[in-house]
């Protein structure tokens, strides 16, 4: 029995090079996609009659498939936009562990995390993957905040207990204390939306330099044992990269293996730094690269090769990384994942010669990013999304392509599929995103 049927100009990109276009029916039932037909069919005429509740967006608006961002830290929020003054390292101590650390504070992560999971959704965020901070209440807090605003969402508490890496006033006490703090999280995440299933917890170790080996493999056995999906940082910059090969003499992604936190869905913040034998091995554990390209500009000292990783059958999707990443949105990063790519491509130091400048095939185009956005980030993460299909979850964003303060500008003689998804993803913006749904349930209207 179907709950509604919605009508309207659907955009989607099922693999990376294949946009799709086109005025379609689409009917919805227990916030799964049962059924999806050309408009002008007599099967959409069906579909129409047989829906108690007929959604008709009209032609001045486009449907696109849930956008899924696979790297934020929530408690980051309020440094957006600013503190990108320094490497990753030093910006950490100065700025960001001593925000994070007020954290302790249930009251504050309240309002600070309601209005982070709200402007997300309003930007057409469906599906998020945070990081929280080492504190357990304030975790479940995000956790909380994400079910009751209906966002898809991996939360995981920060586990980092290096003497050397972190400061005292904000760590776990010790590995044990770290493992244990872990896997009462994921107990608590877990009851919070048991009954929808929205919300599930992740192991988050932070990052090789901040955490012991015994936290690292404590974590390692926490996720084989209860089965949890695992997020960390791999390879960011010079920096994380030299850590690794200095302590473990061997790149990061090797040492996570080594320590059981290279799993199927493991999600690996930036990767910039990987090498060859790295993406085999990601592709080969089946991993995930959040691919994060404006943080990238600021902290990672390095474009991740794109196109590679997907030509060796890794996994990639789109990050924001809030607060390093500056824009909160995942169209926005799209656009720059492009930008990024061409710069790889055409290399940035006109003293060299054009020759040696850059790396010839590593440019991605507007719809590479997008499905990275939405159907590559759900396969990545084996979801039932990203797609506007039949058996796939409804997560889908409306965008007005006529709204007064937007910028997108329609010009009919000009306009063709190909040029209207360019602009939706280019240009697109908050006051521009009419309406977005999570597993069939409305939960941004402007
Ligand atoms: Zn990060």
């Amino acid at each position: 029995m179907t709950d509604f049927s919605v009508e309207a100009n659907r955009f989607q990109t099922p693999d990376a090079s294949t946009l799709q276009a086109g005025r379609v029916v689409i009917a919805v039932a227990g916030g799964e996609i049962i059924a999806v037909a050309p408009a002008d069919t007599a099967a959409a005429a069906e579909l129409r009659t047989q829906s108690p509740d007929h959604i008709d967006l009209g032609p001045d608006t486009v449907l696109i498939p849930g956008l899924i961002d696979l790297h934020i830290h929530a408690p980051q929020w309020q440094q957006l936009g600013t503190a990108l003054d320094l490497p990753v390292q030093d910006w950490l101590q100065t700025y960001t562990f001593p925000l994070e650390a007020r954290f302790t504070d249930t009251a504050m992560a309240e309002v600070v995390y309601r209005d982070l999971v709200a402007t997300l959704l309003a930007h057409g965020t469906t599906t998020a993957v945070y990081f929280a901070s080492v504190h357990e209440p304030a975790t479940v807090v995000l956790a909380e905040t994400c079910a009751a605003a209906g966002q898809r969402a991996f939360v995981g508490r920060v586990a980092m207990d290096h003497p050397e890496a972190t400061p005292d006033w904000y760590r776990d006490a010790d590995a044990a204390t770290g493992v244990l703090a872990s896997a009462r999280s994921i107990d608590a995440v877990r009851a919070i939306d048991a009954g929808r299933g929205l919300v599930e917890p992740i192991i988050t170790p932070r990052f090789l330099p901040a955490c012991t080996d015994q936290l690292l493999s404590g974590l390692g056995e926490l996720a084989e044992t209860t089965g949890t999906l695992v997020q960390t940082h791999c390879s960011e910059s010079d920096w994380h990269h030299a850590h690794a090969l200095e302590r473990f003499g061997t790149t990061d992604t090797s040492a996570l293996d080594r320590f059981g936190l290279l799993r199927n869905r493991t999600v690996l913040a930036h990767g910039n730094h990987i090498t060859d034998a790295d993406i085999a091995l990601i592709a080969d554990r089946g991993a995930v690269i959040g691919h994060c390209p404006v943080s990238n500009a600021y902290f990672a000292n390095a474009v991740l090769p794109v196109p590679e990783l997907l030509a060796a059958g890794a996994r990639v999707g789109l990050g924001t990384d809030i607060g390093a990443g500056v824009r909160p949105g995942v169209l926005q990063q799209c656009h720059e994942a492009v930008t990024m790519s061409r710069l790889r491509r055409d290399g940035v130091h006109a003293g060299l010669s054009s020759t040696e400048r850059g790396a010839p095939t590593a440019a991605i185009d507007t719809t590479t990013a997008f499905w990275l956005a939405t159907a590559g980030g759900a396969e990545a993460l084996d979801l039932a999304l990203g797609v506007l299909e039949p058996g796939y979850r409804f997560d889908a964003v409306a965008i007005d392509l006529d709204h007064r303060h937007g910028v997108i500008r329609r010009h009919t003689d000009l306009d063709d599929d190909e040029r209207l998804f360019e602009k939706v993803v280019r240009l697109a913006q908050t006051s521009d995103i009419e309406r977005v749904w999570v597993d069939g349930r409305t939960v941004h209207h402007r």
